[in-house]
Order: C-alpha cells, then structure tokens, then sequence
C-alpha cells in the first residue's frame, strides 16, 4: 500500500514535469508558470479538466495579446499617447461627434478608406491623426506614423544605397500609414515622386491618414508638379473621408487662456 502511494505520487511528479517540459518546449513561458497555481486553484474549488485547461492558457493567450499589443505600439511611432478620447469636440470645428466615433471604430481600414485632415497650423490634426493611430494599434491593425519629411528623407537615403524597393515593401506594409505635414516643408521632385510612390502602392489596398495645413488645390505648388499632385490626389481622394478643421488654434486658444488669467490676477479684471 505504502509502496504503490509512493508510485503514484512519483509519476505524478513525473507527468508534472513533461507537462512543464512541454510547455516551455512550446515556449508557453506564462502558462508555465502560471502552471503551479492554477493545478492548486484547480484542486481547491475542484473545477473539471476542461476548467482548468481554458483558465491555464488563458493566461498564455493574455499574455501573448499584451507583447503584441506592446509590438505593435512600439512598431507604430505615434508621436504622443494623444487619443480620440483626448479630443475635445467643443473646441474644434469641422469634425462632429459622429464622424469622430465612426473613425474611431477603425472600419475605414476594411474598405482601405483614406483619411484627409485639413487644417491650419494647432487645430489638433497630428492630435486625431495619432489618436486614429492608437484607435487601430489597439484594434490589432499594423500601423506607421511618419511624416512627409521623414518619408521623403528616408526614400532619398534608400535610394542612395540601393535599398529603394526595401523602402518601398516597408511603407506598403502597414494596414495603417500615418504621413503627417504634408506642405509645412516644400518637396523637392524626387521627394513628391516618392511620396507618389507609396500613395499609389497602397492605392485600394490599405489605407493613409494624412495632414496637411495646405488646401488640395495648393498641393501643386507643395509637391513642385501639377501632374504629379493631380494623380496623388486621384488617388488619396478615391474612397476617402476630407475633414476640414479650421477655427482657433487649440495652442493658441491656451495661451489666450493664460495670458486673460495673468491679466485677470495682476489688474484684478476680468477680460470677459
Ligand atoms: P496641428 O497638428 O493641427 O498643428 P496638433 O494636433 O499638434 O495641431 O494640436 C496642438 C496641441 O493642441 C496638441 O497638444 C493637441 O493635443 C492639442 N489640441 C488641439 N486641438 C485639440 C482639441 N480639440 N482637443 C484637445 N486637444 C487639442
Ligand atoms: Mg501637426
């Protein structure tokens, strides 16, 4: 009796031990470890085998969501942790509650829906551009932010080292491609071009979200060529959604803001 308690207990422990063993050779880092207390928790509320394997890669799953979710933020290069959540509608105009909750649902991505924001300098643009950003790293959609500047910069430098369809994989990867700034610096031929480039390849594919403070019929002149503007513009414009955000600068508006309350506290009045 004492002999086959004794055997039982050994392949037991046996049995624990491949199951770890399998577990780490699956690399199920967290379910292993996670692995003693939940056969504890199992035994203690006496849930069923189908119980407590869900509850052992549950763990595993959550675990594997979160470096993703990690992954995919770092991947992204969203300039702020800005959200959709963050904007505040009654500062702005040209974007209603509507159409911000519709955006935010990421369901333009599916019909690879481009999104144009439009607007002078401190209306918050880069503000929804990197909240979309957000909006759809975290509905697990692969997303890039960068600017025009940067884009045109690092597709000239590609081209110098014969890396320029490498370049041109890596903007197409992205379901969702943030180019901010567009028309702040002007670009030279080779840049528009190259910007023309990554546009067309992503053309009904994938989507671009892109800010601009200069209106579409300025864009000639930004890009240094009609043609070209004209054909990035079919394109961009095809299946997309134009916001136009005008009114006070949101940065300005603060610094009103703290210049009526330094007024309000030094002369005892009040501005309003
Ligand atoms: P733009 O890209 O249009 O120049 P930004 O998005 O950089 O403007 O906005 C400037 C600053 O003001 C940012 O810190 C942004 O978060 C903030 N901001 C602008 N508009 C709003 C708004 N409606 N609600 C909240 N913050 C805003
Ligand atoms: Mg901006």
């Amino acid at each position: 009796m004492t002999t086959h308690t004794h055997t039982t207990t050994a392949t037991a422990a046996s049995v624990y031990q491949q199951l770890r063993g399998h577990l780490a050779e699956l690399k199920l880092a967290d379910a292993a470890e996670a692995l003693p207390s939940v056969l504890d928790q199992a035994s203690a509320e006496g849930w069923s085998l189908t119980q407590a394997l869900e509850r052992l890669l549950r763990v595993e799953v959550t675990a594997t969501d979160a470096r993703r979710l990690a992954g995919r933020h770092r991947f992204a290069n969203l300039p702020t942790g800005a959200t959709l959540a963050d904007f505040d509608l009654d500062a702005a105009s040209g974007i209603d509650r509507s159409l911000l909750a519709e955006l935010g649902t990421c369901r333009y991505l599916e019909t690879a829906t481009n999104v144009l924001l439009i607007g002078p300098p401190g209306v918050g643009k880069t503000h929804i551009a990197t909240g979309l950003g957000h909006a759809a790293v975290h509905a697990g959609y692969r997303v890039y932010f960068t600017s025009a500047a940067d884009l045109a910069a690092r597709c000239h430098r590609a081209a110098i080292e014969g890396k320029w369809s490498t370049m041109m994989r890596f903007f197409a990867g992205p379901t969702l491609l943030i180019i901010d700034e567009l028309g702040y610096l002007p670009l030279p031929g080779e840049a528009a071009s190259a910007l023309f480039q990554v546009i067309n390849q992503r053309y009904l594919k994938t989507s671009i979200v892109i800010t601009t403070n200069r209106p579409v019929g300025a864009w000639g002149e930004v890009l240094g060529d009609t043609t070209v503007a004209a054909a990035m513009l079919d394109r961009l414009l095809h299946r997309s959604v134009v916001v136009t955000l005008d009114g006070a600068s949101y940065r300005l508006r603060n610094h009103h803001a703290a210049a009526d309350e330094l007024r309000r506290v030094t002369t005892g009045t009040n501005p309003r």
